[in-house]
């Protein structure tokens, strides 16, 4: 429906392709396992006259992609914007996260020319992200010490209604938390009208049904569930006349046993933007954490996916127990990644007809081994920097500005930044306590010398390679 819906809009307006919309169709033409190994991280950068340009994070998933499946983003892209003729990369080296989503969604239901939708509409759309995954269940949840609490709440919700509520899951990216959430859905929609929503979904509803005036219909839609999980209630930092009509459908739902299951990011004491009373309601039932996952439960998962992928695969591609022993022991910041980096294998096997080797799959893996393993430090970049440079580390951290250590000292500020997850002031400190906006300038300076000085920008690669492999050349 959002599909169709986004088409319409895009069709009478100048508006840039949105690519949260591609994702939806990329995901549903070549399937979540395609879509979650090689897709998912593509970013859109921007579009211009007749193409956009998209970013992945290394050269071997750019050439992956293009002989793949790029002819089939484009038809994508085309069906919405008939003007783009083709797609361009450039190489990110990293992700971007964190955009504000929830932004974007407010701003497309607020540009949005007219809104006559009526409440079928709305209905309509509910059960359409209303949709429970099987595939999802307490069964194929593998617990260790890090997710058994948040495991044992979530049954306990689920074979006795009301007894922790609200239930709040809040964890990292990855961490399980939409598996339980959807496990505990789908125990209990057999005997309960259960409502499975995530909080962006559940906003763009809300501001939807305002505009046209169905707020009656849609708090009457609500106030009829018996069990409402909301999925990543971080993104729900809306305005604060939502705010209020959210808090009243709250009560109302808690007043008449209706069980509440919220996941977030971070506890609610956390959250942005929503109202203390919110939050307070929010910590009244039972608060658990889901922590990173330890080795021993990332070979479970890892081993538990494989006898599935096999089954489906009809034994065809044994992955050795080194390949999931070393995927467990070096894919630790999530457990999406971890079953990412598993199913990129398979869809490599499937491809060349053999399973890779350790060293292939270390390099089918490049990109989430490096985010993983975050082994890149201040210290390494200005080490690297100063050989490269022939100066010395005091010469780097010394406040003298002859033109033959400016550079090299930009340089290496600019390294920490695109490299490291350290904030502008931690930078700043780790260069002899400079100022963040001198951190900001080197930054700065160097993004513009990068496009104007092919040299540079070469020097530049090079430097990054060899700070991230220990290598000179990408491959
Ligand atoms: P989150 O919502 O915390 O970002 P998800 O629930 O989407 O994370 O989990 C990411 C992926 O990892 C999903 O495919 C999910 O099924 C799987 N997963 C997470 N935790 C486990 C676990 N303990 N056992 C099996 N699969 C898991
Ligand atoms: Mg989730």
């Amino acid at each position: 429906m959002k599909n169709i819906l986004n088409k319409n809009i895009q069709n009478y307006s100048s508006k840039k392709v949105d690519w949260e919309v591609v994702q939806a169709d990329m995901r549903e033409k070549f399937g979540s396992d395609i879509y979650e190994s090689w897709l998912k991280k593509i970013e859109f950068v921007d579009e211009f006259q007749n193409y956009v340009l998209i970013s992945v994070s290394t050269r071997f998933i750019r050439d992956w992609i293009t002989s793949r499946y790029l002819d089939q983003i484009l038809q994508i892209i085309k069906s919405y914007k008939r003007g783009i003729e083709r797609i361009e990369f450039t190489i990110s080296e990293k992700t971007i996260n964190g955009k504000d989503q929830n932004q974007n969604l407010i701003n497309d239901v607020i540009n949005e020319k007219k809104s006559n939708e009526n409440i079928a509409f709305i209905k309509d759309s509910f059960l359409q992200y209303n949709r429970i995954d099987p595939n999802k269940n307490f069964n194929n949840f593998v617990i260790g010490p890090s997710n058994k609490l948040a495991f044992e709440a979530s049954k306990k919700v689920s074979e006795d209604i009301a007894h922790y509520n609200p239930l709040y899951l809040y964890g990292g990216v990855g961490m399980g938390k939409t598996h339980l959430l959807n496990a505990i859905g789908l125990n209990l929609k057999e005997k309960n009208k259960v409502m499975f929503i995530s909080a962006e979904r559940f906003m763009y509803q809300f501001v939807k049904s305002i505009k046209s005036n169905e707020m009656v219909k849609f708090k009457e839609y609500f106030r009829n569930t018996d069990v409402l999980l909301i999925d990543d209630i971080q993104f729900m930092n809306g305005k604060e006349a939502m705010q209020e009509e959210f808090f009243h459908t709250f009560n109302a739902l808690l007043d008449k046993g209706s069980q509440i299951i919220l996941s977030a990011d971070r506890p609610p004491n956390k959250l942005l933007r929503i109202q203390e009373r919110i939050k307070s309601r929010f910590s009244g039932g039972l608060v658990i954490d889901i922590q990173s996952s330890d080795y021993d439960l990332r070979y479970k998962i890892i081993k538990n996916k494989n006898e599935e992928l096999k089954l489906l695969n009809s034994n065809q591609f044994k992955i050795s127990d080194e390949i999931q022993k070393f995927i467990s022991s070096e894919i630790r910041t999530s457990i999406r990644e971890l079953i990412g980096a598993l199913n990129r294998i398979v869809s490599f096997s499937k491809i060349y007809n053999k399973v890779p080797s350790l060293s292939e799959t270390k390099v089918i893996l490049k990109d989430l081994l490096n985010m993983s393993e975050n082994k890149v430090t201040i210290d390494l970049i200005q080490t690297t920097v100063c050989k490269f440079f022939k100066i010395s580390k005091n010469e780097m951290l010394s406040s003298r500005r002859s033109r033959y250590l400016v550079r090299p000292r930009q340089t290496a500020i600019y390294l920490a930044k695109i490299l490291t997850s350290k904030s502008l002031p931690e930078i700043g400190r780790s260069f002899a306590n400079r100022d963040h906006t001198t951190v900001i300038h080197s930054v700065k300076t160097i993004e513009k010398l990068k496009k104007e000085n092919s040299e540079l920008s070469l020097n530049i690669d090079s430097l990054k390679n060899k700070i991230l492999y220990n290598k000179d050349n990408e491959i």
